[in-house]
This record gives structure tokens, C-alpha cells and sequence, in this order.
């Protein structure tokens, strides 16, 4: 019997059930194959994958392999025709998955290549039953089905991909345009050209954007060009959504089913990268005989912060072009919705204070006392290992505070100390001077 089924062979599914497997669970991992389609990938998302072994290391800068092309050039006009240009890598999102998961079934996973239907706890355990007819049981169940379930919702999108054949050109690159109602990403290899157009899915039928986008983005036109095209279209949902918090810490999710991005962010794999290290961090703490409770905290409270910075910053994309229509009008406003009210600029500011979180401590996840301030809302534990609540204290409560008496109450090095005394200085903390070396005062 599995310790951890996994729901869902995505990347992030894959990469959470390969570490959880390699630090020795058993790991259930339900999902199929993915369908064909190209992404771009930003340098950060490549480093993840080849850090996580999906991909030959920097001897691979520059090259082909059958999962990743690049880097290739991106151009693209934005708002008020500002030209967009920078670099990118292609990925061909299924091989990428099959990549993943091969990993995962090396460390140790158990692949079932199902549908995950329906999932009920009774008895301690989580009851998967997949499409088979089979049943899968085991106390932790981790969601990683992408876009799905309950969840809070930014605003409704849907996203139509086709592939096509174009004249061999041996070049390969990536283009993005705005019309009035959609955003458009191509990017072509060879012979090979991918469209995704972005828009909202009451908007005619998904097959008709194609014509218009191209009739409004001369560079798509010209992609066009002699384009035959190869297998169905695409669609996806494009929605970002967080998922629901269950606060219950025998189910947990991750990537898109955690939180998923709007695609115009182009972090989405690299976010899904990393939340899946993050939950597989966690589970490994609680398995350990770390506190269920604070473990699940600590994923829920970064996701909670990653969902708030792409509801900023999709809201600000949309915003950039709100005069090309209503579009990019509703869209920025529905996004704009999900954000936190802003706080009253005549509010006092938040004096720092401590508090007690859940922390990464050597891969385990433990409640430590922090610094909160205004900057820091989640909280400081410490800066180069020296915890900065314990240092606080000390110069709060020693009746003769001096950085040598912390050097020795703290048991660290003093440059450590030191530059942690600046920190609680520059942020407030500290209100006190303390001269090297010098008594600071009781
Ligand atoms: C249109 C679009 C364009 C995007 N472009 C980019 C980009 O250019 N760059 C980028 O970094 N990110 C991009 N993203 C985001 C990126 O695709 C996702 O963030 C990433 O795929 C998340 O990985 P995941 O494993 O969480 O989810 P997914 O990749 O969605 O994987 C979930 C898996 O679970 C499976 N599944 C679903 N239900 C079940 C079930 N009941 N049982 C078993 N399996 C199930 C699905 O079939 C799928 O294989 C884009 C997203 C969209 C929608």
C-alpha cells in the first residue's frame, strides 16, 4: 500500500512524487499522458528542470534535445507599440511531463496510467478510485490535476492552441501580439509553428480568433504564411485560481491545482517547480514526525503570497492595455477585484514586532520566533544563521548588551552577528546604536 498517492502527471505531480519517492515514501503517482503543446520557458524555469535532472546541464546551452529548443529570440509589440524583445526556450510541454515522470518512476514511484475519479478518507486513509475500476488507499493524498476543482477564481479565460507545418526554415523563435479582444503566443522550429491565442470564451468560436488575430498582428499573418494545419486544435482553460485551503494536512495540493498563474505571466512552470518542492518539503517534515499543522501552514501561507503577486501582476498586464477595449478592461478589473484592499495611506505604520511561524529549518518545517515588520509581512526567522528574535532579545533584556556578549550568548560568528544588528537596525527593530565591541547600555 502507498504512503502518498499522487493525483495528476503533470510536472508538478511528477517532481513532488519523484522527491517524496526518493526520500524513501511510497508513492502512488495516477495520471496519462498529456496532449501536445509548446510553452516558453524563462532561463530560471530552464535551471529548475536541470536541477530537478530533466535536462542535460549547461553543456546543453544552446542545444536542441527532443524536449527543449532554445535559447531563441522573442519579439512581440505591447502597449502603445513598445516592441518586446528578449529570449526564451521552447518546450514541448508532453515530452516534458514524460521527462518528469520517468524520473519520478526511477526514484522509486509507482506510475498508474489512469484517471483519478474520485477521492474519499475514511478510516485514516485517502480511497482514490480511478477509471479502471481499481482502488488506491493511502493516508496522504496530494492534488496535482492542474486547473480543476474547487477553487477561487481571477477572471474567465480560455486559450485555443494549433499546431501547423510551415516550409522548412531551420530557424526557431517566438512572437507575441495584443488584439482587441485576445493575446496571441507563436513560436515556430523548423518546419514546425504553434499558435495559442488567449481570450474570452464567450468571444465567437475559438477557431474564428485565429482569422482575426492574424488579420490584426501582421507578424502572425506573416507566420501564416503557407501554414497547413497539423492535428486538432487545443483548448485550455487559462483561468488563474487558487485552490480552496482545506486546512486538513493529509491532503494537500500543488502547481496549478494549488495555484495557477494567467499564462501572461509565463512563470507558470517555474511556479509549479517550485511549489511542488515546497509541498514535498513539507510532507517530508510531517512524516518525519514534524507538526502536521505547521507544515500545512507554512505551504498554505506561500501560496497564499505567490497567488497575490500574479493577481498583481495580471492585473497590471491587462491594465497596461485597457484602451485597446473592453477585453482588457474587464479582465484587469476582475483581477484588480482579487487583490487585498489597499491599506489607508494615512495608517500608522506597523511597528516590528515577533512573532511565532512555521520556518525551514535543515528541510524540516518548525514554528521559530520571527521579526514581522511592514516589509516583511511573513516574517524573518534569521540572517546568516543568526536567529533574530533571540538576538533581539538579548539586546532588550542583558543589562550590559554588547556584540561580544551576543557573540557569546547566540554562539555565532560575529561578522553573522554584526550584519544581523544592521538588519534589526535598518528595519526598525533595533532603535538603539551599538558600537563595536562596546557595552550598548542595560
Ligand atoms: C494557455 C496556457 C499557456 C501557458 N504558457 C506557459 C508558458 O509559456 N510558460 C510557463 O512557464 N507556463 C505556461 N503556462 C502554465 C503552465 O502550463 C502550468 O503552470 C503548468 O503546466 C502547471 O503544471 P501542473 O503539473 O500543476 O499542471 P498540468 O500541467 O495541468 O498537469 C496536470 C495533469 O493532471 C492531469 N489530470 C487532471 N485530472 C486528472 C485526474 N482526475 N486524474 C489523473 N490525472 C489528472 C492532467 O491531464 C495533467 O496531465 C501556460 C498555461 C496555459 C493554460
Amino acid at each position: 500500500m502507498p504512503d502518498i498517492i499522487v493525483c495528476g502527471a503533470g510536472p508538478a505531480g511528477s517532481v513532488v512524487a519523484q522527491r517524496l519517492a526518493a526520500a524513501g515514501a511510497r508513492v502512488a503517482l495516477v495520471g496519462m499522458d498529456s496532449r501536445p503543446s509548446w510553452e516558453g520557458l524563462s532561463a530560471r524555469s530552464r535551471a529548475l528542470l536541470i536541477e530537478a535532472g530533466a535536462l542535460p546541464g549547461e553543456a546543453g546551452f544552446g542545444r536542441e534535445t527532443d524536449i527543449l529548443v532554445g535559447p531563441v529570440a522573442r519579439r512581440g509589440i505591447w502597449a502603445g507599440g513598445r516592441v518586446v524583445a528578449g529570449t526564451e526556450w521552447l518546450v514541448e510541454r508532453s515530452r516534458l511531463a514524460t521527462a518528469l515522470r520517468a524520473l519520478a518512476i526511477s526514484a522509486g514511484a509507482v506510475h498508474e496510467p489512469d484517471l483519478a475519479l474520485t477521492a474519499t478518507r475514511s478510516a485514516d486513509h485517502w480511497w482514490v478510485r480511478l477509471r479502471s475500476g481499481k482502488v488506491l488507499a493511502a493516508p496522504l493524498l496530494i492534488d496535482a490535476r492542474g486547473r480543476r476543482g474547487p477553487q477561487r477564481r481571477g477572471p474567465c479565460l480560455l486559450s485555443f492552441g494549433q499546431r501547423f507545418r510551415t516550409p522548412a526554415t531551420g530557424r526557431a523563435g517566438t512572437g507575441i501580439g495584443v488584439t482587441d479582444s485576445s493575446w496571441c503566443w507563436w513560436a515556430w522550429h523548423d518546419d514546425l509553428l504553434w499558435v495559442q491565442i488567449v481570450g474570452q470564451p464567450r468571444a465567437g468560436h475559438p477557431a474564428s480568433w485565429l482569422a482575426a488575430a492574424a488579420a490584426q498582428i501582421p507578424a502572425l499573418q506573416e507566420a501564416l504564411t503557407f501554414a497547413v494545419a497539423a492535428g486538432e486544435p487545443v483548448a485550455r482553460p487559462a483561468h488563474a485560481r487558487l485552490g480552496l485551503g482545506h486546512g486538513d494536512p493529509t491532503r494537500w495540493q500543488v502547481g496549478d491545482a494549488a495555484v495557477a498563474h494567467d499564462p501572461l505571466s509565463g512563470q507558470g512552470i517555474y511556479e509549479a517547480l517550485r511549489g511542488a518542492q515546497l509541498v514535498a518539503t513539507a510532507v517530508q517534515s510531517l512524516r518525519e514526525g514534524g507538526d502536521a499543522l505547521c507544515a500545512y501552514r507554512f505551504v498554505a501561507d506561500r501560496q497564499d503570497e505567490v497567488w497575490q503577486r500574479g493577481v498583481a501582476r495580471a492585473a497590471e498586464f491587462y491594465r497596461e492595455l485597457g484602451e485597446r477595449g473592453a477585453f482588457w478592461r474587464d479582465t484587469a478589473a476582475a483581477y484588480a477585484r482579487l487583490l487585498p484592499e489597499q491599506a489607508p495611506l494615512a495608517q500608522p505604520a506597523v511597528a516590528p514586532r515577533i512573532e511565532r511561524r512555521p520556518v525551514l529549518v535543515e528541510g524540516r518545517i518548525l514554528e521559530r520566533d520571527v521579526i514581522v515588520t511592514a516589509q516583511h509581512p511573513r516574517g524573518v526567522w534569521h540572517i546568516g544563521g543568526v536567529p533574530l528574535a533571540s538576538l533581539k532579545n538579548y539586546f532588550d533584556t542583558a543589562e550590559s548588551a554588547t556584540i561580544a556578549g551576543a557573540v557569546a550568548a547566540l554562539d555565532r560568528p560575529q561578522a553573522a552577528v554584526v550584519s544581523a544588528i544592521h538588519w534589526l537596525q535598518k528595519t526598525g527593530t533595533l532603535l538603539r546604536q551599538v558600537p563595536p565591541n562596546v557595552s550598548s547600555g542595560g
